[in-house]
């Protein structure tokens, strides 16, 4: 369990101790590297206010117009990479670079662990409205037991995801010549509103192992299960295999001509919810006929059977689920008050993602009993008690 704790139970430990919820959103003190000023406001709510009242968002876009002008490409060649599932906020970025600033994109895609149905037809519909796409689907027996490892080893199976999502579009520009590599929001600005993230319109690739990749990289998590409790054999994969879960070495980048991750959101303010009926008029977006359990909206990360357990899990180990998230950006872009985001929170935060939960323990090859082992084992003592047998919060938002 050291390489565990040296990781992830590190930065649970380095949270505050003494849970404080943001007196203008729904978010607490528990996320990782978000700020609270004297007066009990977040710096995810400081940043909205700066985007409102300070950012020249015509100076903004003028900036974007010339960034693409340096590498907008006339001879045929795709000029931009985005990453893209199909979702609302991906779509939004590709098919305004492709039919608002006239540049050739290629959407490329790190497949979800196992794909919803809606994800499919989102993904499709993507690509029907006009946007040429390469899929990269990894190694299934390989990516399987990677899960189960970032699972229990790291509290979260999705980790996965994370690492293709990231390295994958970086080792298709690299090998494709493509200089610019765009994605939709700024997670640090948007969410944690780390000031020293707002003002950047890119984030090098020297950051992304803090704070993407849960301090590790991807070869001490493959060196971690070869060597622990069967994990992982050197049958289950061929190096060939490997090539997409890791981004190219930061040298290798610059000599590429690729600065590192381009972000939509510094030039055009961020909405979530704007985006939704963007992609819905333009790229064939549609909503699931059900609300994502955990939440109450029906248009957020649809793709992936999986991606409740991500959620859940954060909850476990911070008291950060995904009703959290989703009602802190719309209270600070005003379509809800936080007397309503306090109500929803009540109602979804939490809720167990029971939909896919047979699909998840099939997955990853376990039990009911085992998964529940494990998720007891990420509980953080400072925000979890134990009341008449049934875990709770001690610290839930009033
Ligand atoms: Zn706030």
């Amino acid at each position: 369990m050291k390489f565990k704790r040296s990781n992830i139970e590190q930065q649970v430990q380095q949270v505050p101790q003494e849970v404080k919820w943001c007196k203008k959103c729904v978010v607490s003190n528990q996320r990782p590297r978000i700020i609270f000023d004297d007066e009990g406001v977040c710096s995810g709510c400081r940043n909205t206010d700066y985007k409102n009242n300070d950012v020249d968002w015509d100076a903004r876009e003028k900036e974007l117009v010339e960034l693409l002008e340096q590498h907008r490409r006339t001879d045929g060649h795709w000029d931009v990479i985005v990453p893209s599932s199909g979702g609302k906020d991906s779509g939004y970025v590709a098919h305004q670079l492709r039919y608002k600033y006239g540049m050739n994109p290629l959407t490329v895609t790190w497949s979800p662990l196992q794909y919803t149905n809606i994800g499919i037809q989102n993904f499709t519909a993507c690509i029907d409205s006009g946007l040429t796409n390469i899929l990269a689907t990894p190694n299934g027996r390989f990516q399987r037991k990677l899960a189960r490892l970032s699972f229990e080893e790291l509290g979260d199976a999705f980790h996965v995801f994370v690492l293709g999502q990231l390295s994958y579009p970086f080792q298709m520009a690299k090998r494709l010549g493509i200089k610019l590599v765009f994605y939709g929001e700024n997670g640090e600005a948007e969410y944690a509103g780390d000031p020293e993230y707002v003002d950047k319109p890119y984030k090098p690739s020297k950051e992304w192992v803090g704070q993407h990749f849960k301090g590790l990289t991807f070869r001490e998590l493959l060196d971690y299960g070869l060597k622990n409790k069967d994990y992982l054999t050197e049958d289950d994969y061929a190096e060939s295999d490997l090539i997409f879960y890791e981004p190219p070495a930061a040298d290798e980048l610059s000599e590429a001509g690729i600065k590192g991750i381009h972000f939509f959101s510094y030039f055009h303010k961020w909405s979530p919810q704007e985006n939704y009926y963007y992609c819905t008029e333009h790229t064939g977006f549609k909503p699931n006929p059900e609300r994502s359990e955990g939440t109450y909206s029906k248009y957020s990360s649809l793709d992936d059977k999986m991606d409740g357990f991500h959620y859940y899990l954060r909850y476990i180990k911070f008291g950060l689920g995904r009703c959290l998230e989703e009602a802190s950006h719309e209270i600070r872009d005003g379509h809800i008050t936080r007397e309503e985001g306090v109500a929803l929170m009540r109602r979804y935060e939490g809720e167990f993602p029971a939909k896919y939960f047979k699909d998840f323990l099939e997955y990853l090859d376990i039990t009911e009993e085992h998964f529940w082992d494990v998720v007891d084992s990420w509980r953080a003592d400072h925000l979890w008690a134990k009341v008449d047998g049934k875990w709770e919060l001690k610290h839930p938002i009033v």
